[in-house]
């Protein structure tokens, strides 16, 4: 285990010092994260380095996946128009959109199952397209509508995807199996939608890989099985792995999700934090003053203001608060209450605009 250890070790810094000389940039955190996985790697359960979950910073520096103007037509119809988005080590990345938005013609693109029109898609640094079996090695994929063998049992069916993939652990198959209550001696022509999503989800957890890329992976789950869900893939999260997952549900991805890409009509029109997009939004506010409130309603940053028995209710800027709070000051406050805008509210700013 040791000499192993050591062995890998050494090949780890060998190719780290090609890889930094053929960037010719030594890039510090680059390295120090490519060595950390390596020696994850040849872990065999004693040894443990857990990588990003403490390194969050660290991996943060590291493009997992790069998506820069990516173009796809079928036919004439332009499904994807103009998507860019990234996804660093150690984020959960959420890739949302209503049907038809072009989430799976994008990820699909990743995979390297079909060839974009124009645009840069790279998965580790590599091109999606010519370097695909050896980016696949290191990437979980789990599609929205899971496709099986039919006279294979569910069990087989994931030892198949797992030594396909390969680095997989019976254990944690085992694991899963009992964490989605999955009867793996079935056939799967027997399986019903939630079920042979199941078997997806299982295989790609059971096995390691640096990137997940889930696509409405939870399509047909029960919520209980997506709560099993959740938590499953906050384990990942917190292994500071990095994960796509798409969803047309905003509250989906929610809890998962680090950042979000939203996309539109083939067009990724929002990208950031949901902290940052919070912010994007006008917060509810609702006033009741001594003095008369109507003078609040021309401040610039005021919006759809309403009066209604001394009360009255708008949508303000959040730069131009300071400025409503003196003015109400000004008139005595008697009661104030100001609601964020809730995700839902800014995912339909995006449907409707
Ligand atoms: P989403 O996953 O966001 O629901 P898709 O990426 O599946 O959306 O589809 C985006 C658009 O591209 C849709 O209008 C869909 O009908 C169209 N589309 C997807 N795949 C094909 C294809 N192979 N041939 C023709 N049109 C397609
Ligand atoms: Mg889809």
């Amino acid at each position: 285990m040791t000499v192993k250890i050591k062995k890998s070790i050494i090949g780890a810094v060998k190719e780290l010092w090609f890889e930094t000389k053929y960037k010719g940039v030594f890039y510090e955190r680059y390295v120090l994260y490519w060595f950390i996985k390596k020696v994850r790697f040849v872990q065999t359960g004693k040894l443990v380095i857990k990588s990003c979950q403490k390194k969050r910073e660290l991996c943060a520096m590291t493009e997992i996946v790069k998506v820069q103007g990516l173009q796809k037509k079928f036919g004439k119809f332009q499904a994807l128009k103009d998507v860019s988005f990234t996804v660093n080590a150690g984020d959960v990345v959420g890739f949302i959109g209503p049907n038809g938005a072009g989430k799976s013609t994008t990820i699909r693109t990743l995979l390297g199952i079909i060839n974009r029109d124009e645009g840069d898609v790279q998965i580790f640094g590599k091109d999606v397209w010519k370097d695909s079996l050896e980016i696949h090695k290191r990437i979980s994929y789990v599609p929205g509508d899971v496709v099986l063998w039919g006279s294979l049992t569910g069990g087989e069916i994931i030892d198949l995807f797992i030594k396909l993939h390969g680095g997989g652990s019976k254990a944690k198959r085992d694991y899963l199996i009992k964490r989605f209550e999955l009867d793996p001696k079935k056939k799967a022509k027997g399986y019903s939608k939630g079920n042979r999503q199941k078997v997806g989800l299982i295989a790609a957890l059971s096995v390691e890989s640096d990137l997940y890329i889930l696509d409405e992976p939870t399509s047909g789950l029960d919520p209980l099985m997506e709560a099993v869900f959740q938590e499953e893939v906050e384990k990942i999260k917190n292994d500071g792995k990095a994960i796509l997952l798409s969803s047309h549900i905003l509250s989906e991805v929610e809890r998962l999700a680090d950042k979000v890409a939203i996309i539109r009509r083939g067009e990724v029109v929002e990208t950031g934090t949901l902290d940052e997009l919070r912010h994007l939004t006008r917060s509810t506010v609702t006033l009741v003053t001594k003095g008369d409130i109507e003078k609040l309603a021309t401040l610039s940053g005021v919006h759809d203001f309403v009066q209604k028995d001394g009360k009255a209710t708008f949508s303000a800027d959040n730069e131009a608060m300071n400025t409503i709070l003196t003015e109400a000051t000004k008139l005595g406050v008697i009661k104030i209450e100001s609601v964020p805008p809730t995700l839902e509210d800014l995912f339909m700013r995006h449907y409707e605009g």
